[in-house]
């Protein structure tokens, strides 16, 4: 079985080369974002200011996340129900930056996260993949790309989906998550120590999972390690 994470900013286009990478090598791909975004969803359903750690930690046992994967493309299920693209509004991202703070949420989280990991070999995505959740993964990449790059990618994902968003909101939003996820006290978003830091600012999606894809291939050659 093979681990590999991929953690960085938001829009360093984790998941889209996470995905496919998954597919070229038939692992299981994990987006863990999607995780604290269900979260924050719930939070946000209640009423609750997701800055409050009390009362957000008291939501948590009613709380039951499921991932179900449809054609490679992972699910979230909450209490039974499919959230689809409800979860990937801007609105979201900052509930989801938010809860992602408080201890209680990623500790509840992290089992789930864990458990993925033990059952099949998996690619997994988020902030704190290489440095908490798989610190023996394999292959530790952190992905990175200019603020700029990484605004302009997202705004044109958002507009894909039907969302009136700008690329000057976009951009600010961007960087106060970035600022809130990398400073935070719990599990701040930092490459590993081991993590091979990558810079895809000029590269094309299939040049970057090429890359990384030959990344994966020498460590199994020299560890051993088996997709
Ligand atoms: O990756 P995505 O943008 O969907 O993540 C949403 C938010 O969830 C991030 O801004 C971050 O605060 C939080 N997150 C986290 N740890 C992870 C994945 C996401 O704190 N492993």
């Amino acid at each position: 079985m093979i681990q590999i994470a991929i953690d960085g900013p938001s829009g360093a286009g984790k998941s889209t080369v996470a995905k496919a990478l998954a597919a070229k090598l038939g692992i299981v791909y994990v987006d863990t974002g999607a995780l604290y975004r269900t979260i924050g969803y719930y939070v946000r359903s209640k009423d609750v200011d997701p800055h409050d750690g009390e009362a957000v930690a008291k939501l948590l046992p009613d709380i039951h996340i499921e991932l179900a994967y449809e054609n490679g493309t992972q699910q979230v299920i909450l209490n039974g129900v499919a959230l689809g693209d409800k979860i990937r509004t801007p609105e979201m991202s900052m509930y989801a930056s938010a809860v992602s703070a408080i201890p209680a949420v990623r500790a509840f989280l992290l089992e789930t996260q864990r458990s993925i990991a033990r059952k099949c070999s998996v690619i997994m995505d988020g902030r704190d993949i290489g440095t908490v959740i798989l610190p023996n993964a394999d292959v530790k990449i952190f992905l990175v790309a200019s603020a700029e790059c990484r605004a302009r990618r997202r705004t044109d994902e958002l507009i894909a989906k039907g969302m009136q968003v700008s690329y000057e909101e976009v951009l600010s939003d961007m960087q106060a998550r970035d600022r809130a996820d990398s400073t935070r006290e719990v599990a701040p978003a930092v490459a590993a120590a081991d993590a091979v830091t990558f810079d895809n600012s000029w590269m094309t999606p299939d040049e970057c999972v090429e890359k990384l894809e030959a990344l994966v291939l020498a460590t199994v050659q020299k560890t051993g390690a088996t997709v």
